[in-house]
Protein backbone atom coordinates (compact mmCIF):
# COMPACT_ATOMS: atom_id res chain seq x y z
CA UNK A 1 0.00 0.00 0.00
CA UNK A 2 1.26 3.39 -0.82
CA UNK A 3 1.62 5.86 2.24
CA UNK A 4 -0.95 8.11 2.69
CA UNK A 5 -1.78 11.37 1.57
CA UNK A 6 -3.02 13.00 4.68
CA UNK A 7 -1.16 12.28 8.14
CA UNK A 8 -2.75 12.48 11.16
CA UNK A 9 -0.72 15.28 11.75
CA UNK A 10 -1.85 16.57 8.43
CA UNK A 11 -5.44 16.41 9.39
CA UNK A 12 -5.31 17.54 13.04
CA UNK A 13 -3.77 20.88 11.52
CA UNK A 14 -6.65 21.10 9.25
CA UNK A 15 -9.46 20.66 12.02
CA UNK A 16 -7.39 23.28 14.46
CA UNK A 17 -7.50 25.62 11.07
CA UNK A 18 -11.42 25.00 11.32
CA UNK A 19 -11.37 26.02 15.28
CA UNK A 20 -9.86 28.66 14.99
CA UNK A 21 -12.24 30.11 12.12
CA UNK A 22 -15.17 29.34 14.14
CA UNK A 23 -13.83 30.73 17.16
CA UNK A 24 -13.16 34.09 14.64
CA UNK A 25 -16.50 33.47 13.85
CA UNK A 26 -17.56 33.71 17.30
CA UNK A 27 -19.62 30.33 16.94
CA UNK A 28 -20.60 27.92 19.94
CA UNK A 29 -17.35 27.48 22.37
CA UNK A 30 -18.33 23.82 23.01
CA UNK A 31 -17.99 23.43 19.72
CA UNK A 32 -14.44 24.93 19.34
CA UNK A 33 -13.68 23.00 22.19
CA UNK A 34 -13.95 19.80 20.33
CA UNK A 35 -12.31 20.21 17.55
CA UNK A 36 -9.28 21.25 19.19
CA UNK A 37 -10.03 18.35 21.94
CA UNK A 38 -10.26 15.97 18.16
CA UNK A 39 -7.22 17.51 16.99
CA UNK A 40 -5.30 17.02 20.28
CA UNK A 41 -6.09 13.46 20.25
CA UNK A 42 -5.60 12.25 16.74
CA UNK A 43 -2.20 13.25 17.13
CA UNK A 44 -1.50 10.47 19.57
CA UNK A 45 -3.32 8.52 17.34
CA UNK A 46 -1.01 5.47 15.80
CA UNK A 47 -3.29 4.67 12.65
CA UNK A 48 -3.26 6.24 9.83
CA UNK A 49 -7.03 8.16 10.41
CA UNK A 50 -6.67 8.47 6.10
CA UNK A 51 -6.32 4.34 5.79
CA UNK A 52 -9.17 4.13 8.33
CA UNK A 53 -11.49 6.24 6.28
CA UNK A 54 -10.54 4.07 3.05
CA UNK A 55 -11.46 1.31 5.02
CA UNK A 56 -14.63 2.51 5.56
CA UNK A 57 -13.66 1.70 9.75
CA UNK A 58 -16.05 3.91 12.14
CA UNK A 59 -14.47 6.82 13.35
CA UNK A 60 -16.09 7.34 16.70
CA UNK A 61 -14.67 4.41 18.52
CA UNK A 62 -11.25 6.76 19.00
CA UNK A 63 -11.37 9.22 21.67
CA UNK A 64 -12.81 12.54 21.14
CA UNK A 65 -14.23 12.12 17.54
CA UNK A 66 -18.23 12.83 17.45
CA UNK A 67 -20.17 12.23 14.68
CA UNK A 68 -20.01 15.68 13.30
CA UNK A 69 -15.67 15.60 13.54
CA UNK A 70 -15.83 11.59 11.96
CA UNK A 71 -17.92 13.29 9.28
CA UNK A 72 -15.46 16.14 8.83
CA UNK A 73 -12.38 13.79 8.62
CA UNK A 74 -13.90 11.50 5.86
CA UNK A 75 -14.51 14.90 4.13
CA UNK A 76 -11.04 16.02 3.98
CA UNK A 77 -9.81 12.37 3.18
CA UNK A 78 -11.94 12.23 0.12
CA UNK A 79 -12.09 15.69 -1.38
CA UNK A 80 -8.98 17.28 0.30
CA UNK A 81 -10.51 20.11 1.75
CA UNK A 82 -13.42 21.08 4.30
CA UNK A 83 -16.47 23.33 2.38
CA UNK A 84 -17.24 24.75 6.06
CA UNK A 85 -13.67 26.36 6.79
CA UNK A 86 -13.66 27.40 2.60
CA UNK A 87 -16.78 29.39 3.48
CA UNK A 88 -15.96 30.94 6.65
CA UNK A 89 -12.62 32.01 5.04
CA UNK A 90 -14.32 33.41 2.07
CA UNK A 91 -16.17 36.19 4.58
CA UNK A 92 -13.27 36.72 6.90
CA UNK A 93 -11.11 39.73 6.27
CA UNK A 94 -7.39 39.13 5.14
CA UNK A 95 -6.19 39.36 8.36
CA UNK A 96 -7.81 36.29 9.62
CA UNK A 97 -7.58 34.68 6.85
CA UNK A 98 -3.82 35.31 6.66
CA UNK A 99 -3.68 34.39 10.69
CA UNK A 100 -5.21 30.89 8.99
CA UNK A 101 -2.47 29.44 8.44
CA UNK A 102 -1.01 29.24 12.05
CA UNK A 103 -3.93 27.45 13.24
CA UNK A 104 -2.33 27.64 16.71
CA UNK A 105 -2.83 31.35 17.20
CA UNK A 106 -5.84 32.59 18.67
CA UNK A 107 -7.30 35.52 16.31
CA UNK A 108 -9.55 37.04 18.75
CA UNK A 109 -5.60 37.69 20.53
CA UNK A 110 -3.87 38.48 17.51
CA UNK A 111 -6.34 40.74 16.64
CA UNK A 112 -6.04 42.47 19.66
CA UNK A 113 -2.28 42.83 19.37
CA UNK A 114 -2.56 43.93 15.99
CA UNK A 115 -4.89 46.54 17.31
CA UNK A 116 -2.76 47.88 20.22
CA UNK A 117 0.48 47.50 18.25
CA UNK A 118 -0.87 49.37 14.75
CA UNK A 119 -0.10 46.58 12.92
CA UNK A 120 -1.56 44.02 10.62
CA UNK A 121 0.43 40.94 8.83
CA UNK A 122 1.59 38.01 10.44
CA UNK A 123 5.12 39.14 9.51
CA UNK A 124 5.11 42.01 11.53
CA UNK A 125 3.99 39.84 14.24
CA UNK A 126 6.81 38.03 14.48
CA UNK A 127 9.20 40.83 14.57
CA UNK A 128 6.98 42.67 17.13
CA UNK A 129 7.62 39.33 18.82
CA UNK A 130 11.42 38.72 18.46
CA UNK A 131 11.71 42.75 20.15
CA UNK A 132 10.05 41.87 22.42
CA UNK A 133 7.17 44.01 22.36
CA UNK A 134 4.52 41.70 22.50
CA UNK A 135 5.65 41.20 26.24
CA UNK A 136 6.18 44.30 27.03
CA UNK A 137 2.70 46.08 25.81
CA UNK A 138 0.63 43.00 25.89
CA UNK A 139 2.24 40.85 29.03
CA UNK A 140 4.33 37.46 29.47
CA UNK A 141 1.18 34.95 28.65
CA UNK A 142 0.48 36.90 25.23
CA UNK A 143 3.82 36.79 24.51
CA UNK A 144 4.06 32.79 24.96
CA UNK A 145 0.69 32.19 22.71
CA UNK A 146 2.10 33.64 20.27
CA UNK A 147 5.60 32.22 20.22
CA UNK A 148 4.25 29.06 20.88
CA UNK A 149 1.53 29.35 18.24
CA UNK A 150 4.71 30.75 15.61
CA UNK A 151 7.60 28.17 16.41
CA UNK A 152 7.54 24.61 14.74
CA UNK A 153 9.55 23.18 17.50
CA UNK A 154 7.03 22.10 20.39
CA UNK A 155 7.40 21.06 23.90
CA UNK A 156 4.46 19.55 25.52
CA UNK A 157 3.00 19.12 29.28
CA UNK A 158 4.60 15.66 30.61
CA UNK A 159 0.49 15.00 31.24
CA UNK A 160 0.08 15.70 27.17
CA UNK A 161 2.91 13.17 26.18
CA UNK A 162 1.33 10.33 28.28
CA UNK A 163 -0.85 9.34 25.77
CA UNK A 164 1.54 9.86 23.32
CA UNK A 165 4.06 7.69 24.93
CA UNK A 166 1.30 5.10 25.55
CA UNK A 167 0.37 4.58 22.51
CA UNK A 168 3.95 4.47 21.13
CA UNK A 169 4.59 1.67 23.62
CA UNK A 170 1.28 -0.39 22.37
CA UNK A 171 2.46 0.55 18.65
CA UNK A 172 5.95 -0.88 19.08
CA UNK A 173 5.08 -4.11 20.85
CA UNK A 174 1.78 -5.08 18.47
CA UNK A 175 2.66 -7.65 16.02
CA UNK A 176 6.20 -7.93 18.05
CA UNK A 177 8.17 -5.46 16.40
CA UNK A 178 9.77 -4.91 19.69
CA UNK A 179 9.98 -7.76 22.16
CA UNK A 180 10.83 -5.13 25.07
CA UNK A 181 9.86 -1.03 25.28
CA UNK A 182 10.50 0.99 27.69
CA UNK A 183 9.91 4.73 27.94
CA UNK A 184 12.94 6.28 29.19
CA UNK A 185 14.67 10.25 29.22
CA UNK A 186 12.96 13.09 30.67
CA UNK A 187 9.32 11.02 30.35
CA UNK A 188 10.84 8.32 32.83
CA UNK A 189 12.31 10.89 35.33
CA UNK A 190 8.71 12.64 35.10
CA UNK A 191 9.96 16.10 33.99
CA UNK A 192 7.17 18.36 34.24
CA UNK A 193 7.84 19.58 30.23
CA UNK A 194 8.75 17.39 27.69
CA UNK A 195 10.91 18.13 24.05
CA UNK A 196 10.99 14.68 23.24
CA UNK A 197 10.43 11.31 24.21
CA UNK A 198 12.99 8.12 24.03
CA UNK A 199 12.51 4.60 23.91
CA UNK A 200 14.60 1.69 24.60
CA UNK A 201 13.71 -1.14 22.70
CA UNK A 202 14.54 -5.18 22.55
CA UNK A 203 14.20 -6.09 18.70
CA UNK A 204 15.28 -8.29 16.42
CA UNK A 205 15.03 -6.38 13.24
CA UNK A 206 15.86 -2.74 14.44
CA UNK A 207 15.80 -1.38 10.41
CA UNK A 208 12.27 -2.46 9.91
CA UNK A 209 11.08 -1.40 13.46
CA UNK A 210 12.91 2.05 12.17
CA UNK A 211 10.53 1.75 8.72
CA UNK A 212 7.69 0.83 10.65
CA UNK A 213 7.70 4.77 12.90
CA UNK A 214 7.65 5.66 9.67
CA UNK A 215 3.96 4.79 9.24
CA UNK A 216 3.39 5.83 12.68
CA UNK A 217 0.39 8.10 12.58
CA UNK A 218 -0.32 7.82 9.43
CA UNK A 219 3.29 9.45 8.42
CA UNK A 220 5.85 10.63 11.06
CA UNK A 221 9.33 12.32 9.65
CA UNK A 222 12.23 10.44 9.81
CA UNK A 223 15.50 12.56 10.99
CA UNK A 224 17.84 10.08 11.54
CA UNK A 225 18.43 6.54 12.30
CA UNK A 226 16.40 6.36 14.97
CA UNK A 227 15.47 9.65 15.81
CA UNK A 228 11.67 10.96 14.34
CA UNK A 229 9.56 14.37 14.27
CA UNK A 230 6.09 13.19 15.83
CA UNK A 231 3.17 15.07 14.83
CA UNK A 232 2.47 16.43 18.15
CA UNK A 233 5.65 18.35 16.86
CA UNK A 234 8.37 16.65 19.77
CA UNK A 235 10.86 14.36 18.94
CA UNK A 236 11.04 10.62 19.20
CA UNK A 237 14.53 8.83 19.94
CA UNK A 238 14.30 4.94 19.85
CA UNK A 239 17.96 3.42 20.71
CA UNK A 240 17.89 -0.50 20.64
CA UNK A 241 19.31 -3.12 23.30
CA UNK A 242 19.15 -6.54 23.89
CA UNK A 243 18.56 -8.35 27.39
CA UNK A 244 22.41 -8.48 28.64
CA UNK A 245 23.26 -4.58 28.48
CA UNK A 246 19.88 -3.32 29.02
CA UNK A 247 20.23 -2.07 32.89
CA UNK A 248 23.30 -0.03 31.71
CA UNK A 249 21.80 1.00 27.94
CA UNK A 250 18.22 1.86 30.32
CA UNK A 251 20.65 4.27 32.69
CA UNK A 252 21.66 6.27 29.27
CA UNK A 253 18.43 6.66 27.78
CA UNK A 254 16.67 7.85 30.94
CA UNK A 255 19.62 10.32 32.27
CA UNK A 256 19.54 13.14 32.78
CA UNK A 257 23.11 14.30 31.15
CA UNK A 258 24.30 15.84 35.27
CA UNK A 259 24.01 12.12 36.48
CA UNK A 260 25.54 10.30 33.85
CA UNK A 261 28.39 12.48 33.84
CA UNK A 262 28.86 11.88 37.72
CA UNK A 263 28.47 8.32 37.75
CA UNK A 264 31.13 7.88 34.99
CA UNK A 265 31.32 3.86 33.63
CA UNK A 266 28.67 2.18 33.81
CA UNK A 267 29.42 -1.80 33.59
CA UNK A 268 27.26 -3.68 31.16
CA UNK A 269 24.56 -5.22 32.58
CA UNK A 270 21.15 -6.74 32.14
CA UNK A 271 19.46 -4.65 35.52
CA UNK A 272 19.68 -1.11 36.47
CA UNK A 273 20.28 -2.29 40.32
CA UNK A 274 23.22 -4.92 39.30
CA UNK A 275 25.06 -1.41 37.20
CA UNK A 276 24.23 0.84 40.49
CA UNK A 277 25.55 -2.31 42.80
CA UNK A 278 28.66 -2.10 40.71
CA UNK A 279 29.20 1.54 41.44
CA UNK A 280 28.58 0.93 45.39
CA UNK A 281 25.39 2.81 44.68
CA UNK A 282 22.38 1.52 45.75
CA UNK A 283 18.74 2.06 43.32
CA UNK A 284 18.25 5.29 42.12
CA UNK A 285 14.76 5.89 41.20
CA UNK A 286 14.54 7.90 37.96
CA UNK A 287 12.80 11.11 39.46
CA UNK A 288 16.35 11.85 41.76
CA UNK A 289 18.64 11.24 38.48
CA UNK A 290 19.34 14.88 38.04
CA UNK A 291 22.82 15.05 39.41
CA UNK A 292 22.74 17.00 42.60
CA UNK A 293 23.35 15.19 45.93
CA UNK A 294 21.56 11.72 45.14
CA UNK A 295 25.06 10.15 44.55
CA UNK A 296 26.35 10.83 47.46
CA UNK A 297 23.01 9.97 49.52
CA UNK A 298 22.96 6.47 47.29
CA UNK A 299 26.78 5.84 48.19
CA UNK A 300 25.71 5.81 52.13
CA UNK A 301 22.78 3.80 51.44
CA UNK A 302 20.53 7.13 52.59
CA UNK A 303 18.50 7.70 49.49
CA UNK A 304 15.07 8.56 50.87
CA UNK A 305 12.17 6.63 50.93
CA UNK A 306 10.03 8.31 48.27
CA UNK A 307 6.04 9.17 49.18
CA UNK A 308 3.67 6.93 47.16
CA UNK A 309 0.81 7.44 45.98
CA UNK A 310 -0.72 5.20 48.25
CA UNK A 311 0.41 7.06 51.04
CA UNK A 312 -2.40 10.16 50.88
CA UNK A 313 -4.79 10.20 52.59
CA UNK A 314 -6.92 12.96 51.90
CA UNK A 315 -7.30 15.94 49.50
CA UNK A 316 -6.68 19.66 50.73
CA UNK A 317 -7.24 21.81 47.58
CA UNK A 318 -10.72 21.33 45.73
CA UNK A 319 -13.61 23.34 44.67
CA UNK A 320 -17.24 23.12 44.49
CA UNK A 321 -20.05 24.76 42.53
CA UNK A 322 -20.22 27.38 45.34
CA UNK A 323 -17.56 28.68 43.44
CA UNK A 324 -15.94 27.80 40.15
CA UNK A 325 -15.91 23.94 40.61
CA UNK A 326 -18.20 21.35 38.29
CA UNK A 327 -19.60 19.50 41.71
CA UNK A 328 -21.20 19.84 44.50
CA UNK A 329 -19.65 19.25 47.88
CA UNK A 330 -22.00 16.13 48.25
CA UNK A 331 -20.05 14.69 44.61
CA UNK A 332 -17.31 15.73 46.14
CA UNK A 333 -16.95 14.40 48.95
CA UNK A 334 -18.37 11.10 47.59
CA UNK A 335 -16.02 10.64 44.91
CA UNK A 336 -12.92 11.62 47.53
CA UNK A 337 -14.57 8.80 49.44
CA UNK A 338 -14.68 6.66 47.14
CA UNK A 339 -11.00 7.34 46.36
CA UNK A 340 -10.19 5.75 49.96
CA UNK A 341 -9.56 9.56 51.10
CA UNK A 342 -10.40 10.40 54.53
CA UNK A 343 -11.12 14.10 54.47
CA UNK A 344 -11.66 16.33 51.67
CA UNK A 345 -10.95 20.21 52.28
CA UNK A 346 -13.60 22.24 50.55
CA UNK A 347 -11.28 25.35 49.40
CA UNK A 348 -13.68 27.63 47.45
CA UNK A 349 -12.61 30.92 46.73
CA UNK A 350 -12.66 34.11 48.40
CA UNK A 351 -15.02 37.48 47.97
CA UNK A 352 -12.47 39.41 45.66
CA UNK A 353 -11.87 36.73 43.20
CA UNK A 354 -14.87 38.20 41.25
CA UNK A 355 -14.34 36.04 38.15
CA UNK A 356 -14.48 32.86 39.89
CA UNK A 357 -17.34 33.13 41.69
CA UNK A 358 -15.65 34.03 45.24
CA UNK A 359 -17.80 33.38 47.98
CA UNK A 360 -18.95 36.67 50.00
CA UNK A 361 -18.31 35.87 53.52
CA UNK A 362 -21.95 35.15 54.33
CA UNK A 363 -21.97 32.70 51.79
CA UNK A 364 -19.16 30.67 53.40
CA UNK A 365 -20.97 31.20 56.92
CA UNK A 366 -23.53 29.27 55.40
CA UNK A 367 -21.26 26.67 53.57
CA UNK A 368 -19.70 26.05 57.11
CA UNK A 369 -22.86 25.48 58.53
CA UNK A 370 -23.86 22.93 55.42
CA UNK A 371 -20.82 21.40 56.13
CA UNK A 372 -21.16 20.79 59.98
CA UNK A 373 -24.48 19.14 58.52
CA UNK A 374 -23.45 16.70 55.67
CA UNK A 375 -20.63 15.57 58.65
CA UNK A 376 -22.98 14.83 61.43
CA UNK A 377 -24.88 12.75 59.20
CA UNK A 378 -22.75 10.76 57.73
CA UNK A 379 -19.14 9.99 59.22
CA UNK A 380 -17.91 8.34 55.82
CA UNK A 381 -15.40 11.06 54.83
CA UNK A 382 -14.52 14.11 56.95
CA UNK A 383 -15.23 17.26 55.15
CA UNK A 384 -13.06 19.56 56.02
CA UNK A 385 -14.31 23.79 56.53
CA UNK A 386 -12.11 26.19 54.65
CA UNK A 387 -11.07 28.16 51.87
CA UNK A 388 -8.67 28.99 48.99
CA UNK A 389 -8.11 32.63 50.63
CA UNK A 390 -6.63 35.75 48.03
CA UNK A 391 -4.08 36.97 49.42
CA UNK A 392 -4.41 40.98 48.34
CA UNK A 393 -1.79 42.91 47.28
CA UNK A 394 -1.21 44.38 50.74
CA UNK A 395 -0.30 41.31 51.92
CA UNK A 396 -3.60 41.04 53.65
CA UNK A 397 -6.31 38.08 53.99
CA UNK A 398 -9.48 38.51 51.59
CA UNK A 399 -11.92 36.52 54.99
CA UNK A 400 -12.24 38.67 58.60
CA UNK A 401 -10.11 36.92 61.72
CA UNK A 402 -13.69 36.61 62.99
CA UNK A 403 -14.47 34.06 59.82
CA UNK A 404 -11.33 32.81 59.26
CA UNK A 405 -11.34 31.43 62.80
CA UNK A 406 -13.97 29.18 61.86
CA UNK A 407 -12.32 27.04 59.50
CA UNK A 408 -10.06 24.14 59.83
CA UNK A 409 -7.02 25.43 58.09
CA UNK A 410 -6.72 27.41 55.09
CA UNK A 411 -5.14 27.93 51.32
CA UNK A 412 -3.88 31.39 50.76
CA UNK A 413 -3.37 32.08 47.06
CA UNK A 414 -1.84 34.86 44.59
CA UNK A 415 -4.48 35.28 42.18
CA UNK A 416 -3.79 39.05 41.27
CA UNK A 417 -1.03 41.94 40.78
CA UNK A 418 1.07 39.26 39.33
CA UNK A 419 3.43 42.46 38.38
CA UNK A 420 4.66 43.62 41.59
CA UNK A 421 8.23 43.50 41.40
CA UNK A 422 10.13 40.78 43.30
CA UNK A 423 10.29 42.75 46.81
CA UNK A 424 7.16 43.65 46.80
CA UNK A 425 5.65 39.99 46.07
CA UNK A 426 7.73 38.76 48.99
CA UNK A 427 6.67 41.38 51.13
CA UNK A 428 3.13 40.80 50.32
CA UNK A 429 3.27 36.96 51.00
CA UNK A 430 5.52 37.34 54.17
CA UNK A 431 2.91 39.62 55.67
CA UNK A 432 -0.06 36.91 54.83
CA UNK A 433 1.70 34.80 56.66
CA UNK A 434 1.83 36.75 59.91
CA UNK A 435 -1.63 36.56 59.74
CA UNK A 436 -2.43 33.61 62.17
CA UNK A 437 -4.78 31.80 60.41
CA UNK A 438 -2.62 31.29 57.13
CA UNK A 439 -1.84 27.73 56.47
CA UNK A 440 -1.09 26.49 53.40
CA UNK A 441 0.71 28.92 50.79
CA UNK A 442 -1.44 28.20 47.45
CA UNK A 443 0.27 27.35 43.84
CA UNK A 444 3.50 29.73 45.59
CA UNK A 445 5.06 31.03 42.22
CA UNK A 446 1.81 31.62 39.92
CA UNK A 447 3.51 29.84 37.53
CA UNK A 448 1.51 28.31 34.16
CA UNK A 449 3.87 25.67 32.29
CA UNK A 450 4.06 27.07 28.65
CA UNK A 451 1.52 29.99 29.25
CA UNK A 452 3.29 32.38 31.50
CA UNK A 453 6.39 32.43 34.18
CA UNK A 454 5.68 32.55 37.40
CA UNK A 455 6.00 36.21 39.24
CA UNK A 456 8.87 36.87 41.45
CA UNK A 457 9.87 35.83 45.07
CA UNK A 458 12.25 34.98 46.88
CA UNK A 459 11.75 31.75 47.87
CA UNK A 460 14.47 31.65 50.87
CA UNK A 461 12.75 34.19 52.40
CA UNK A 462 9.07 33.05 52.08
CA UNK A 463 10.68 29.59 53.16
CA UNK A 464 12.37 30.82 56.39
CA UNK A 465 9.36 32.69 57.36
CA UNK A 466 6.83 29.44 56.27
CA UNK A 467 9.76 27.73 58.91
CA UNK A 468 9.43 30.35 61.41
CA UNK A 469 5.42 30.98 61.56
CA UNK A 470 4.42 27.57 61.33
CA UNK A 471 3.19 27.81 58.08
CA UNK A 472 3.02 25.21 54.98
CA UNK A 473 3.35 24.73 50.80
CA UNK A 474 1.50 22.93 48.71
CA UNK A 475 2.94 20.98 45.29
CA UNK A 476 -0.47 22.14 43.29
CA UNK A 477 -0.66 18.75 40.85
CA UNK A 478 -2.31 20.57 38.06
CA UNK A 479 -0.70 19.37 34.98
CA UNK A 480 -0.05 23.24 33.80
CA UNK A 481 0.81 24.30 37.18
CA UNK A 482 3.16 21.45 39.65
CA UNK A 483 3.39 25.17 41.79
CA UNK A 484 5.69 24.57 44.40
CA UNK A 485 8.42 23.60 41.47
CA UNK A 486 10.46 20.61 42.35
CA UNK A 487 13.75 22.41 43.03
CA UNK A 488 11.82 24.75 45.82
CA UNK A 489 10.03 22.11 47.09
CA UNK A 490 13.41 20.65 47.82
CA UNK A 491 14.65 23.40 49.18
CA UNK A 492 11.65 23.46 51.13
CA UNK A 493 11.53 20.34 52.82
CA UNK A 494 15.36 20.39 53.49
CA UNK A 495 14.64 23.70 55.88
CA UNK A 496 11.80 21.48 57.36
CA UNK A 497 8.93 22.61 55.84
CA UNK A 498 6.34 20.15 55.15
CA UNK A 499 4.04 20.31 52.07
CA UNK A 500 0.73 19.42 50.94
CA UNK A 501 -0.27 17.48 47.56
CA UNK A 502 -3.04 18.72 46.73
CA UNK A 503 -4.64 18.77 43.14
CA UNK A 504 -7.02 21.66 43.50
CA UNK A 505 -9.73 19.78 41.65
CA UNK A 506 -12.35 21.76 39.86
CA UNK A 507 -14.44 18.47 39.41
CA UNK A 508 -14.39 14.95 41.07
CA UNK A 509 -12.77 14.04 37.48
CA UNK A 510 -9.57 16.06 38.86
CA UNK A 511 -8.56 14.50 41.67
CA UNK A 512 -7.02 11.51 39.79
CA UNK A 513 -4.08 14.61 38.59
CA UNK A 514 -2.55 14.34 42.16
CA UNK A 515 -0.36 11.47 40.73
CA UNK A 516 1.38 14.50 38.90
CA UNK A 517 2.15 16.16 41.95
CA UNK A 518 3.50 13.02 43.51
CA UNK A 519 5.86 12.76 40.36
CA UNK A 520 7.43 16.22 41.51
CA UNK A 521 7.03 15.29 45.05
CA UNK A 522 10.01 12.19 44.31
CA UNK A 523 11.90 14.55 42.02
CA UNK A 524 12.01 16.80 45.35
CA UNK A 525 13.28 13.75 47.29
CA UNK A 526 9.99 14.01 49.74
CA UNK A 527 9.11 10.66 51.47
CA UNK A 528 5.74 10.29 53.19
CA UNK A 529 6.92 12.34 56.66
CA UNK A 530 7.59 15.27 54.65
CA UNK A 531 3.96 15.64 52.85
CA UNK A 532 1.37 16.53 55.10
CA UNK A 533 -1.41 14.68 53.89
CA UNK A 534 0.00 11.43 54.21
CA UNK A 535 -1.47 12.18 57.95
CA UNK A 536 -4.83 11.72 59.25
CA UNK A 537 -6.89 14.67 60.03
CA UNK A 538 -5.88 13.91 63.85
CA UNK A 539 -2.32 14.21 63.30
CA UNK A 540 -2.61 16.73 60.92
CA UNK A 541 -4.83 19.38 62.70
CA UNK A 542 -2.18 19.09 65.37
CA UNK A 543 0.38 20.24 62.90
CA UNK A 544 -1.49 23.14 61.31
CA UNK A 545 -3.33 24.65 64.77
CA UNK A 546 -0.76 27.73 65.16
ZN1 LIG B 1 -5.72 29.23 43.00
ZN1 LIG C 1 -7.77 26.47 43.75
Amino acid sequence: MSAPLLSNADIADRLMGLAQLLSAEKENPYKIKAYRRAAKSIRSLSESLEELVRADADLTQYAGIGKGIAAAIRELVESGSLRKAETLRAQMSPEVVAINAYPRLDPARVLRIYKKLGIGMVEELKEKLEAGEIAAKLGARMDAHVRQALTESQEMLLYDAEPVARSLEDFLLAQRFALRVEAAGDYRRRVEVISDLRFLVETEDFPALAEKLERFGGRTERLSDGSFRLSSGILLHVQAADARNWGRELIRTTGSAAHLKKLGRLKNLSEEAEVYRALGLSFIPPELREGLDEIELARENALPVLVTLADIRGELHAHSTSSDGANSIEQMARAARKKGYEYLGITDHSQSLKIARGLPEEELWKQIRHIDKLNAASADIRILKSAEVDILADGSLDYSDALLKELDYTVCSIHSRFGLGKAEQTERILRAMDNRYFTILGHATGRLLLKRPGYEIDIDRVIEQARANGCFFEINSSPDRLDLPWMQAKLAAQAGVKIGVSTDAHSTREYDLIRYGIDQARRAGLGKDAVLNTRSWAELSRLTRR
